[in-house]
């Protein structure tokens, strides 16, 4: 089973069989494998993008804003 890190502080989560529920041993927060999956994969998505991907998509953005902008006033 992999070890899971609380979303909220980064504390270790233990499992409970009984409940089903992921625990944080250092704060206290439960949760549900559910929840701690989309909140996993949220987080690999955004460590995944490097900051450089980061600013190309602002400069585009930026690029389309400006453009964007130009045409109405024409
Ligand atoms: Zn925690």
């Amino acid at each position: 089973m992999p070890v899971y890190y609380c979303p909220d502080c980064g504390g270790e989560l233990r499992y409970e069989l009984n409940t089903k529920l992921y625990v944080c041993k250092a704060c206290g927060r439960v949760y549900e494998f559910e929840e701690l999956k989309t909140t996993r994969e949220r987080f690999l998505k955004s460590v995944m993008e490097s900051d450089e991907e980061k600013k190309k998509r602002q400069r585009r953005e930026v690029v389309k804003w400006w453009l964007g902008k130009k045409s109405e006033g024409e």
